[in-house]
């Protein structure tokens, strides 16, 4: 793990933001607990998702489905058959692997070494296998001709490579029986295109239009490391848009501007974000493309952006037997939607988020950890401290910190010195801090603070929320 990383974990637990689920009993892997900074932290992205999605858009009708469906959708959908990731195990240390990554990992250290030619030729070889009908016997053969060693124990000492579904089984009703078996599911699209003519019909709508849902997906994934990159249990905001047949490219370009223009509205780094284009697509999918962003142990996906064709409502009719065909009133013609759909981790933005606003600065001879949120993303918009406990500060703080309370989340802190709260706001990345001092009652003006400038400006008590509101916005 990255330096940087271990700093953005011991911080998280530190201030709030993120815990290990079940830590007291040695924890469970890949599964993380959101705290009192990260929870809002999340809502608030997760805010910004909607009322990018549903609420600037006329044609986008919201959903909430459930996260136990008919078993029968997972075999429609693919994912029973075919939501299999090829897993490796290194003998020696125990450790195992993503066959794909593996390789992957060893073509990117060719190119740090400067072995483009050496790079090229595997990963030529790596797209091959991914497309082969035999793909873990491919890619296995990779990693032994090029003697690819294990990366933690640096042993040559592999089992074959094995397929892995991912879906994490239940039953239903008492009784643990195959008939009974269902799935937690593994991405929340499918509770869409199941309910398209559900929403259709009750929400009045037309194709082209889309459907977004935000919630919870799980994986059984093979290697789950980096901190809440890779989970079991995480959380998605997804979109299906429905469009006419050969319509798709148009809406695929759009969206994906829309998309990446979004991430940086939420303040990441412009340069730190970037296109991958998917050298294996999918059998259904005509065209797709990956919105990465720069971590610190390099460039990984953070959102998805895929042409699906009409694969998915064609195979919901192929198994449920009820039509899922759309009757265009306007053109008179009856078919099935094409679907482009944008598929973005909330959590593996939440990641993103916390590694593009993390500084170390040093300010007045003294070093600062920052977190540099957006305004508009912090948990704490505005921090209210009374200079010291007497004559009547608390009093003033306390009546400012209640009516910004009323139009966002704010925070009162009286403990310790001034320098010292600062720095605790710094840390959990709160824009602004208000100071109620001295002169506050000679005047009635309080200080400002602005966490990125550290610059103080004096405005009256009165205009603190309206002051405050126009600097969010
Ligand atoms: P990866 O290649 O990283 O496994 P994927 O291509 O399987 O991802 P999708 O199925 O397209 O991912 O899911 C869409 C988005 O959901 C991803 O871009 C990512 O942000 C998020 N996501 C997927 N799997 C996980 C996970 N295990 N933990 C956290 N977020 C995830």
């Amino acid at each position: 793990m990255s330096d940087l990383l271990d700093k953005i974990v011991s911080l998280s637990k530190r201030r709030g933001f993120i815990f290990q689920s079940s830590e007291i009993y040695g924890g469970l892997a890949a599964t993380y607990d959101y705290g009192p900074l990260g929870v809002e932290l999340k809502h608030n992205v997760r805010e910004r998702w909607w009322q990018a999605m549903v609420y600037q858009h006329d044609n986008i009708e919201g959903l909430d489905a459930a996260i136990l469906m008919h078993p029968t959708v997972w075999k429609a959908s693919g994912h029973v058959d075919a939501f299999n990731d090829p897993l490796i195990d290194d003998k020696a240390s125990k450790m195992r692997y993503r066959a794909d990554q593996l390789i992957e990992g060893y073509i990117e250290k060719l190119r740090k070494k400067g072995k483009e030619d050496e790079a090229d030729r595997v990963y030529q070889r790596l797209v091959e296998a991914l497309h082969a009908d035999d793909m873990p016997k491919a890619l296995h053969q990779i990693i032994m001709d090029e003697e690819i060693r294990s990366p933690d124990s640096g042993a040559f000492d592999w089992t074959e490579v094995r397929q892995f579904n991912l879906m994490f089984e239940t039953y239903i009703g008492p009784l643990a029986e195959t008939d009974n078996r269902i799935y937690l599911r593994p991405e929340t699209a499918q509770g869409i295109f199941v309910n398209f003519h559900n929403v259709a019909q009750s929400a009045r709508q037309q194709v082209p239009f889309g459907i977004a849902q935000i919630g919870k997906a799980f994986r059984n994934e093979i290697v789950a490391r980096q901190f809440i990159f890779r989970m079991r249990e995480f959380e998605q905001m997804e979109m299906q848009y429905f469009v006419r047949p050969g319509d798709q490219m148009d809406a695929y370009e759009a969206w994906r501007e829309k998309r990446r223009q979004w991430h940086l509205d939420n303040g990441v780094r412009e340069e730190k974000i970037g296109w991958h284009t998917h050298e294996k697509l999918a059998h259904y999918a005509d065209a797709a493309v990956d919105i990465q962003y720069e971590f610190p142990w390099g460039w990984q996906e953070v959102e998805g952006i895929h042409s699906r064709t009409d694969y998915d409502l064609g195979r919901h009719q192929e198994f449920s037997g009820k039509k899922m065909e759309y009757f265009d009133p306007q053109t008179q013609e009856r078919y099935l939607p094409f679907v482009v759909e944008t598929s973005v981790g909330l959590d593996r933005t939440i990641l993103m988020l916390l590694c593009d606003a993390y500084r170390e600065e040093e300010v007045e001879g003294e070093k600062r950890t920052v977190l540099k949120f957006h305004p508009k993303i912090a948990p704490i918009k505005a921090a209210v401290f009374p200079l010291v406990k007497k004559e009547g500060m608390p009093e003033i703080a306390e009546v400012i910190t209640a009516d910004l309370r009323g139009r966002f989340n704010a925070f009162y802190d009286e403990k310790g010195s001034v320098g010292k709260r600062y720095r605790r706001m710094d840390e959990a990345g709160t824009p602004f801090c208000i100071t109620v001092d001295g002169q506050t009652l000679e005047d009635g003006t309080v200080t400002v603070r602005d966490r990125d400038t550290l610059e103080q400006i004096r405005i009256d008590k009165a205009n603190v929320a309206r002051f405050l509101e126009d600097k969010i916005a």
